[in-house]
């Protein structure tokens, strides 16, 4: 069946869920191709990709390399089973190649299809290690507010969205969530403005305050994005994560990195646990391991806690997909690439140039508030008024990620207030200065009250 590109869009309204949209709306930008950091829909419209896709497209669009790759792969050997004692060569060699990357001692790895899966698996290994080492009272989890770890019931209910629980209770139990670090929202520790050590010692003071009441001898594990993605692009104060590190530890509670954006370049490194200095017991990975050519999650595990799952009859829980050979050649082939163009420098220094040019074109716009950024990692929180820092008040058919679309052709997401950037990581520096003018073109116009 050939399909008319004319019918596209009211065949997808005809027949596709998609998430987050209602059934009412009747816009559909139909892509068709991608090269780089540009796409082009059914309509022949280009677009500027400046969200990687969906926090993903580390090496760009349109990597003939990595089709070649699969193509090889599938004709060889498309897919055979990973459980047991069976394995293949593709996976074996990126399991290889995440341990050689991985801070030590994080040098096992269970494969996935995506993140979700991937926080699911976790949360399963956390409380199976305690439940093996004898100590099965340690079920709970503890989570942030702003949190998103996936759309499974661990992860989904480890979230700290209300959006996301609302209407599918009852949620997983035996999940606490802490408040999230925001240094720019101090008004979430008390009436005071706050140093980002003093956002530390009242997160530190919390997280202490939550174990005693659960009991240490009852938490399995902490699980947290080292950036919180979806809540906006929250960076904490630099101490945070060691000091949450050396709380945990003391507790015997596990320490889950959800790495699903922040890995494989993003940040400027191949973790964001070394651009924090902190070793998690586990990384959940997904995403930018393939650049989003084809679906896969990698845990990285230490080895004290695989040594654990690997007792007796093993970790009992295997997904179809684990280690799949196509999956796993994709992602290799990716690693070689951002190694070979030297992604992780760019993420960094292109990251600083875009938030630089961001600095210069909006940074004094009213609706502005704060510009923050790691790596290729960044936001632009917007305000009704700097000085109190009120949220921009928005509205659903004037959002403003969705008019700089239709205006402009730039994509970017839009995140509790923010909007958020996370572009592929080789993009050109006169893109990087496009996005920032796109988003001036529309902001400088958008009135205290969002219109
Ligand atoms: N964890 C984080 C931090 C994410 O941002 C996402 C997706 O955006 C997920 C988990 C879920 O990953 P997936 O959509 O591949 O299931």
């Amino acid at each position: 069946m050939t399909l008319d590109i004319a019918d596209l869009a009211q065949l997808d309204r005809a027949h596709i869920i998609h998430p987050y949209l209602p059934g009412s709306a009747t816009e559909r930008v139909v892509m068709i191709s991608g090269s780089g950091c540009r796409l082009t829909d059914s309509q022949g419209r280009g677009y500027l990709d400046a969200t990687g896709g969906l926090w993903l497209a580390q090496v760009g669009h349109g990597r003939t390399e990595l089709a070649d790759v699969a193509h090889a792969q599938m004709a060889k050997l498309e897919y055979f089973t990973s459980f047991w004692e069976f394995s293949n060569e593709r996976a074996i060699e990126l399991a290889t190649r995440l341990a050689s990357l991985a801070p030590a001692p994080l040098s096992h790895v269970y494969f996935t299809s995506g993140g979700s899966e991937g926080n699911e698996a976790a949360i399963k290994m956390a409380r199976y290690y305690h439940h093996r080492r004898g100590e099965s009272s340690r079920t709970w989890i503890l989570a942030r507010s702003k949190a998103y770890h996936g759309i499974g019931y661990g992860g989904g209910s480890a979230t700290g969205f209300p959006l996301y629980h609302e209407g599918f209770a009852p949620m997983m139990p035996h999940v606490s969530h802490l408040t999230p670090p925001w240094p720019y929202r101090t008004e979430l520790y008390g009436d005071q403005p706050l140093s980002p050590e003093q956002v530390t010692d009242f997160l530190i003071r919390e997280l202490e305050e939550r174990i005693a009441e659960i009991g240490p001898g009852n938490i399995a594990a902490m699980i947290g994005e080292p950036i919180m993605g979806v809540g906006g692009m929250l960076v904490p104060p630099a101490d945070y994560w060691p000091r949450v590190r050396e709380v945990l530890d003391r507790h015997g509670i596990l320490l889950i990195f959800d790495e699903v954006v922040t890995a494989y370049g993003r940040v400027g490194e191949w973790f964001a646990a070394q651009y924090f200095g902190v070793t998690p017991d586990i990384i959940v990975t997904a995403k930018g391991i393939t650049s989003g050519y084809v679906p896969l999650g990698a845990l990285l595990v230490g080895d004290h806690v695989a040594e654990v799952l690997l007792r007796d009859h093993g970790f009992p829980m295997g997904y179809t997909y684990n280690g799949h050979p196509v999956a796993t050649a994709v992602a290799t082939a990716n690693l070689d690439l951002i190694e070979r163009e030297g992604l992780l420098a760019r993420a960094t220094g292109l990251g600083a140039f875009l938030h630089a040019e961001l600095e210069a074109q909006l940074g004094e716009l009213p609706v502005v508030g704060e510009i923050r950024s790691v790596g290729m990692m960044l936001a632009v929180e917007l305000v009704r008024d700097r000085a109190t820092r009120a949220p921009l008040p928005l509205h659903p058919e004037r959002m403003p990620h969705d008019v700089i679309r239709r205006e402009t052709g730039v994509i970017v997401r839009d995140s509790a207030h923010s909007l958020v950037l996370s572009p592929p990581l080789i993009m050109t520096e006169a893109e990087a200065r496009e996005v920032a003018t796109a988003l001036r073109g529309v902001l400088e116009r958008t009135e205290p009250t969002g219109e």
